[in-house]
């Protein structure tokens, strides 16, 4: 509630300071130095949409330098009991898949590892003692229980919750006799009492009375783990990071880190705290409201390029007009990348939180696939991932499998792919309920039908019969069938749903038309023949 109110009142100050919107492209000082940024994921969950848009901005950021600089992956995994096993490399692999590539981190090395912190748990011991040493630091020794009741305490009386810094002035004497109980520990850090701030790229002078509202944050747990608080700026600090760029979320914590900078006598890098991405009614991105995770779309069969382009799109300072980035011949994500960092510019970052649609994420998608099945090279490789797919879903009966040769088959695909490429998201919707027909053969009740129906069925069959393969398109075909519907004296619509059922086992769908030409001739004219096992006379399906 408090951290709501708190946001708004940066966000209303940003909206109103005219003067802050013009300056704030002057407070970026990258051009000094080599750049150094980092993407700094927990792993306690898979990668998701978000984080992946955190990642795509930093590494952006650091391939637009012109001094060039380093993208650097680091695990956050201090708090050992929300690690979800197998998700590091869920992580980094995703992050290849996107092109996102970095240039140190867990598995490839570096000069500044280890870049698991879980790998570095000495370095921050020996900080954290540093702290105590100087007093900055203090043990506290106050249990879990104690705190429950002083935060149920504050709850009753409308107070914020906040730690009542009880430890702080513990004598020597106190001390010594609680660790002579063996009494569990953490250490805190010592609040200075007035109001800090820091200059944040994209959001201008943030303010955060912390020490008041929060009271002392605890910066090493009694598991000998640090908290993210110290780990965060003691990695940030010698790794030489000098640009942090990250979620909103983060912003109220960096108050805190500017003080730890400060404590340790450290100059903070530069904060860029990114906007949030929202579902559209308004909340965080969240799987509670669909698939939010990079992994999700890539096994849906999205292109990394669509992802790239969809993240893009929000709030990272590209230009509708500038239209759809990919490369020239295929969209590989190394490309794009490519193409985007040259465009880059961290002053066009937006500084409001975007609303997403996925529906944009689809028409990437579409318009990237259109684009591919306009390459040679590339139709080959879909027409082989199609026929993957559709080995996969429908197995050996497919009706691939009753063609003679692999040119039948690709060329069967080939035109799947042609006819029907204005009409999918992803390639895999050729594979879903909807496109069965076009693989496997409906199997279609008898039914009693009316005679003239049959007929007109049958002499259906015979013009395909007579016609020549080449001329199988729509513009020859779709006359002729109205023509042979008019002079049964047939009403159109009962019609062509019967033929449309007999093809494809569905009342409703494509073309009739459209359907003869992916099936062919020969296929086309086989499943209209089972009419014939129909009942005579009845008028049921006349009807439909
Ligand atoms: N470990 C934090 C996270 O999981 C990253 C915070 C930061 O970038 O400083 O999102």
């Amino acid at each position: 509630m408090f951290y709501k109110s708190w946001l708004l009142n940066i966000c209303n100050h940003r909206f109103t300071c005219k003067t802050y919107q013009r300056c704030r492209r002057f407070s970026i000082s990258s051009h000094l130095w080599n750049v150094r940024v980092r993407f700094a994921p927990s792993p306690t969950g898979f990668l998701h949409i978000g984080g992946l848009r955190t990642a795509l901005l930093n590494y952006l950021f650091v391939k637009s330098q012109k001094g060039g600089g380093q993208f650097i992956i680091r695990i956050e995994d201090t708090d050992q009991s929300r690690i979800v096993p197998g998700v590091v490399e869920n992580l980094l692999n995703q992050l290849k898949w996107a092109g996102i590539t970095p240039d140190e981190g867990p598995g490839i090395g570096g000069d500044f590892g280890p870049y698991v912190q879980s790998e570095r748990l000495d370095i921050y011991e020996k900080y954290a003692n540093q702290l105590l040493d100087n007093g900055i630091a203090y043990k506290c020794f106050c249990s879990e229980r104690r705190l429950e009741i002083l935060r149920r305490d504050q709850m009753q009386r409308k107070e914020r919750s906040r730690y009542d810094n009880r430890c702080r002035n513990l004598s020597e004497s106190e001390i010594e006799e609680k660790l002579d109980l063996g009494m569990p520990y953490v250490l805190r850090l010592k609040l200075q009492n007035d109001i800090r701030s820091f200059e944040d790229i994209l959001n201008g002078e943030i303010k955060h009375d912390v020490a008041s509202i929060e009271g002392d944050p605890v910066i090493y747990k009694s598991d000998r783990y640090p908290t993210y608080h110290l780990a965060n700026i003691v990695d940030d600090h010698l790794m030489k990071i000098t640009h942090v760029l990250r979620g909103q979320e983060w912003m109220m914590s960096t108050v805190k880190h500017v003080m730890l900078y400060e404590a340790f006598g450290w100059k903070p890098p530069q904060y860029a705290h990114l906007p949030l991405l929202l579902n559209e009614d308004g909340r965080k991105l969240s799987k509670r409201q669909g698939d939010v995770y990079v992994e999700q779309y890539r096994e849906g069969g999205y292109h990394a390029a669509s992802i790239l382009n969809f993240l893009a799109h929000y709030g990272a300072g590209f230009t509708e007009s500038s239209g759809i980035i990919f490369g020239d011949e295929v969209a590989t994500p190394t490309k794009v990348l490519d193409i985007m960092a040259k465009e880059f510019s961290m002053e066009k970052v937006g500084v409001n939180n975007s609303i997403v649609s996925f529906s944009k994420l689809g028409e990437y998608n579409s318009t990237i696939l259109k684009h591919l099945l306009s390459d040679e090279r590339s139709i080959n490789c879909m027409i082989e991932e199609l026929r993957k797919y559709v080995l996969e879903k429908y197995g050996e009966s497919n009706i691939l499998n009753k063609m003679s040769n692999d040119e039948q088959k690709n060329e069967y695909i080939d035109r799947v792919l042609s006819i029907r490429k204005n009409h999918i998201t992803v390639l895999k919707d050729l594979i879903s309920e909807e496109y069965n027909y076009v693989w496997i053969r409906p199997s279609i009740p008898h039914e009693e039908i009316q005679e003239d129906m049959m007929k007109f069925v049958l002499n259906i069959c015979s013009f395909l019969e007579d016609i020549n393969v080449d001329g199988l398109s729509k513009e020859v075909i779709t006359p002729r069938i109205r023509d042979i519907q008019a002079k049964a004296k047939l009403k159109i619509a009962p019609a062509m749903t019967l033929l449309r059922y007999l093809l494809s086992g569905r009342k409703q769908g494509p073309a009739v038309a459209e359907i003869i030409c992916i099936l062919g001739k020969t296929e086309s004219v086989a499943r209209l023949k089972k009419i014939q096992q129909f009942h005579n006379k009845s008028p049921s399906l006349a009807k439909m």
